[in-house]
């Protein structure tokens, strides 16, 4: 039998996001996050697919008591222009009354995912409700939402890597790297 071993090779796009660089930003927004939370036990709750390795890496630097939970959207499919139109498809397991909340997300790029899922979240009645992104695209913006914890601002190019996925491949690259 033969193996490949996996080759991990960047992009050689302009937008090009370091494994320490990524690690470096999400042990900073983990202190702040310790900081702004201490005395509570903040709940993260990972949008899927795209910020599994986000949220793994996250939850583990804030090191203090929290709990997590899981949801997913869908509007994009493989495109990679979102349809404008969110739907859930995995709901949450567990009531968000009373808890703390902070949303993980990827990606805010048109914004209409955030939007949707903090309009969402809200009617859950949360104690306090805020916002992790790992990247952020402003130039994209079609609906204005809060970032509260904001990872990188990147320009208008899409991205993959680190848990975001081209056409479902290359989640597993342990850094952000984009296309020519
Ligand atoms: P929005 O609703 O347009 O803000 O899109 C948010 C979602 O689109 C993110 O959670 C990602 O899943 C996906 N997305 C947006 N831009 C990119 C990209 O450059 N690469 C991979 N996925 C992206």
């Amino acid at each position: 039998m033969t193996s490949k071993a996996a080759s991990h090779k960047p992009g050689t796009g302009p937008i090009q996001i370091s494994e320490t660089q990524l690690q470096a930003r999400i042990h900073e927004i983990a202190a702040q996050i310790r900081s702004d939370y201490e005395g509570k036990q903040p709940h993260l709750i990972c949008v899927l697919n795209g910020a599994f390795m986000f949220h793994a890496d996250l939850v583990r630097a804030v090191d203090m008591p929290l709990t997590v939970d899981f949801l997913q959207t869908s509007s994009y499919g493989d495109a990679k222009q979102s349809s404008g139109e969110v739907k859930l498809v995995k709901d949450l397991n567990f009531p968000l009354s009373g808890r703390h909340v902070v949303l993980v997300e990827d990606i805010v790029d048109t914004g209409i995912t955030m939007h949707y899922l903090l309009q969402y979240l809200e009617g859950r009645g949360p104690a306090s409700l805020k916002v992790a992104a790992l990247l952020s695209k402003p130039s994209r913006r079609r609906v204005e939402v809060p970032v509260d914890y904001l990872g990188f601002t990147i320009p208008d190019a899409f991205v993959y890597g680190y848990g975001l996925d081209r056409s479902q491949l290359d989640r597993n690259l342990p850094f952000i790297t984009s296309q020519e």
